[in-house]
């Protein structure tokens, strides 16, 4: 019988996150990496244990990145239940938690930014202008400092993995991107570390996110592709909660993030609606094709 002893690394210094990577890579390992910002929840878990089943020794992230924060949104806010945190990491087989502060991250002003071009743009995009660059300028970052084989991000923020995917392609950055699936509540709400800022009646009401994908589900499986009167559809079902105020519903290509008119081959549907002090994202991928 073999006893598994496990010890988890809480560092919180690029040199020393730097040499213990480096140490577990001269012995062969592959290296993973799940950047979060914490507040860590079943959805991180999945990534977690997608990490932790390809590769040897995982690093997660935990850092609430303050350039992917617009003035005015919840970045003083956003919920930072470290000890939690590395309660559930250290029960989920993580070899070190990496809890950089502020200014070992941006030690200055910072002038060097990664924009993606075109993908930035719809969607969140349009709500958030910035976010992305802070977010793909942080995740360059993580990634110049773990120089991870694989970094493993959540099919919940498609946008994200989706221009991540594309920074990692267009500046030819060494390492694989791995997307897992959306994890959900019994209900169908997408997990969220944001979900805690609901209260039971919002949380009730956000069920109808999920709801109005489905519906777009439903209606495609029914042999309708009319974007316009699914969104139209989609919209009556998010209009059924009062509470619910809508920001977008998209449709678009899965990899170009371009409106479409039909839904055809690989598709986005996108959702993204303010309940309360809550700005709420989900997704579906419909491929016509499988
Ligand atoms: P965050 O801490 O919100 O920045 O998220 C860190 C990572 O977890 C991102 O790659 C997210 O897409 C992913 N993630 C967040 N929620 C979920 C979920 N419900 N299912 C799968 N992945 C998720």
């Amino acid at each position: 019988m073999t006893i598994k002893i496990f010890s988890m690394e809480v560092i919180k210094t690029i040199d020393s996150v730097r040499s213990m990577v480096k140490a577990a890579r001269v012995k062969g390992k592959k290296i993973g990496l799940v950047p979060t910002m914490g507040a860590l929840h079943t959805g991180h878990v999945s990534l977690i244990e997608a990490a932790v089943k390809k590769c040897e020794f995982v690093v997660v992230s935990i850092f609430v990145n303050p350039t992917q924060f617009r003035p005015g949104e919840d970045f003083e806010k956003y919920p930072r239940p470290l000890e939690a945190d590395l309660d559930i990491c250290k029960k989920a087989g993580v070899h070190v938690v990496f809890v950089p502060t502020s200014e070992q991250m941006y030690p200055g002003t910072n002038l060097t930014w990664i924009n993606v071009e075109k993908l930035t743009e719809p969607l969140c995009g349009r709500a958030r202008p910035g976010h992305f660059r802070g977010v793909t300028t942080i995740c360059a970052k993580l990634f110049n400092i773990i120089a991870p084989d694989i970094a493993f991000f959540g099919q919940k923020d498609a946008q994200q993995a989706t221009i991540i995917r594309r920074m990692v392609a267009d500046l030819n950055m060494p390492l694989e991107i791995i997307v897992c699936p959306t994890v959900r509540e019994p209900d169908g709400l997408a997990v969220s570390s944001r979900n805690r800022y609901l209260n039971k009646q919002q949380r009730q009401d956000a069920t109808h996110i999920y709801k109005s994908l489905m519906k777009c589900q439903e209606i495609v499986k029914a042999g309708k592709i009319d974007t316009y009167e699914i969104i139209t559809e989609m919209r009556k079902v998010l209009q059924q909660k009062s509470s619910i105020e809508i920001e977008y519903i998209s449709i678009v290509n899965a990899e170009t993030l371009e409106v479409i008119d039909m839904i055809v081959g690989k598709v986005l549907v996108a959702v993204a609606v303010k309940l309360g002090p809550a700005r709420l994202i989900d997704n579906i991928l419909i491929d016509t094709y499988k």
